[in-house]
């Protein structure tokens, strides 16, 4: 691509910018010369969160969330959280857009991926001994699963029922009317408050 070559070392920004998600050389360009502007404890400050993300960023130790420092997400840690209700959602990314939705009071657990043997993703690589623990102990009395809507969601959801067929619970799916093959991750938030407040018993 031709235009304007700039010095290498912002050459190397804006480089390292672009393989953000939805960031075009332009895009790229535009914010390596903002920073250009900045003061410096500014981009030492952001410098320095970048360098710690990968221990300050870490995974709820319990429903594998994102969470801090080791830590339990703030969602476990919440008081106000229904604790007996538990939705399984296959990535971090869905507890986003279903608490962007503001339809849902309980707690998560985030299995870390979905059955897909195309992939070689089989039961064992999702976080179904946390799960099982979990229930173990005895709080939670409904299961919403919350999985996507394409042959590996429903798979693994057909799965997991089958695992907690003699626990006591009541396991529900979300309703239909999700599109089909669509990621929950990026349906709208009206779509996931139906979906979850029409879940069928199974
Ligand atoms: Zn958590």
């Amino acid at each position: 691509m031709s235009g304007m070559k700039y010095p290498e070392t912002l050459e190397d920004i804006i480089e390292a910018l672009r393989r953000l998600p939805g960031v075009g050389r332009r895009t790229a360009e535009r914010m390596a010369l903002a920073m250009l502007k900045w003061r410096s404890d500014k981009l030492e400050t952001l410098g320095e969160l970048l360098q710690h993300l990968p221990q300050t960023v870490t995974f709820c130790p319990e429903c594998g969330n994102l969470a801090q420092h080791g830590e339990k997400c703030l969602i476990c840690q919440s008081p106000s959280r229904n604790s007996e209700l538990l939705c399984v959602v296959e990535e971090f990314s869905q507890v986003v857009s279903i608490e962007n939705s503001a339809s849902f009071k309980g707690v998560y657990h985030v299995l870390g991926g979905k059955i897909s043997p195309l992939d070689n993703r089989g039961a064992e690589d999702l976080r179904l001994d946390i799960l099982m623990r979990r229930i173990g102990r005895g709080q939670i009395e409904e299961i919403i699963l919350a999985m996507s809507p394409d042959v590996e969601g429903q798979a693994t959801a057909i799965y997991i029922a089958d695992l907690l067929q003699d626990k006591g619970l009541k396991i529900s799916r979300l309703a239909r009317g999700l599109p089909a093959g669509a990621d929950l991750s990026y349906a709208d938030a009206a779509t996931i408050g139906a979906a979850l407040e029409g879940r069928t018993q199974i």
